[in-house]
Order: structure tokens, then C-alpha cells, then sequence
């Protein structure tokens, strides 16, 4: 199942409110003059609001929301949920370990280790 992280800029929102329209549930206007996400968590490194989205309706609200912006103030990115077990880094490293850790693939290990040594 798709995730979505919806990305929020509030520093350069500048109170137009297309948001709001496209999407009320989540863009609520503030006494300030600029939108609120509502649900969202302020990531201090970025500087930004976040909300994680499992929700195809909620993606669909908030894409909207993001394409009427016209600062482009927010954004939406997909997080691929690839199942561990399709990774294949991971198991690929644990076979060459389960190599070195073995004695009777020594004469293996140090062909492995002069074609290296040759760079
Ligand atoms: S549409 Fe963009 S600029 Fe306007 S209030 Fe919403 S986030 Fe701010």
C-alpha cells in the first residue's frame, strides 16, 4: 500500500486560501493570515509541516490542494512500501559474509581478496 507525505511550507504561504477550498478538513485559515495543516508535526531540520497519508481520498484532497497553491507552498511526496524480503542489498551482503565466515572458502576468499588487492 502506497504512503504519502504531504509537505507544508508555511513561511511562504501567503494566505490565499485555494487550499482551504480544495481541501477544509486539512487547510484551516489562522488568525494570522496563513493556513494551518491540520494533523501535521513540525520537523525543526526542515522547517517544514508534515502529515503521513494512507488514504487514497485524503491524497486525492490534498493533491488538490497542493495544484491550487500558487506559491507551490505544498507538496506531496510517495513513499514506496516495498516489502524487506524485495530488498535486495540486504540479503545479497548476508551471503557474502556467510563466504568470509567460512573456513572452506578460504582459497575462495583470497582469490576474492587479490582481485581487490590488484585496484
Ligand atoms: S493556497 Fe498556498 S498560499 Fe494559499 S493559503 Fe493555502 S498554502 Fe497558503
Amino acid at each position: 500500500m502506497k504512503k504519502y507525505k504531504v509537505i507544508y511550507d508555511r513561511e511562504i504561504c501567503i494566505g490565499a486560501f485555494s487550499c482551504s477550498a480544495a481541501a477544509p478538513e486539512f487547510w484551516i485559515y489562522n488568525e494570522d493570515g496563513k493556513a494551518d495543516f491540520h494533523g501535521s508535526t513540525y520537523n525543526a531540520q526542515t522547517r517544514k509541516w508534515e502529515l503521513l497519508l494512507d488514504n487514497e481520498q485524503d491524497f486525492d484532497d490534498n493533491q488538490a490542494a497542493a495544484e491550487a497553491c500558487p506559491v507551490f507552498a505544498i507538496k506531496i511526496e510517495v513513499i514506496d512500501e516495498t516489502p524487506e524480503e524485495d530488498a535486495e542489498e540486504p540479503h545479497d551482503y548476508g551471503d557474502y559474509k556467510a563466504h568470509v565466515d567460512d573456513p572452506e572458502k578460504e582459497s575462495e576468499n583470497k582469490t576474492m581478496k587479490l582481485g581487490h588487492d590488484e585496484h
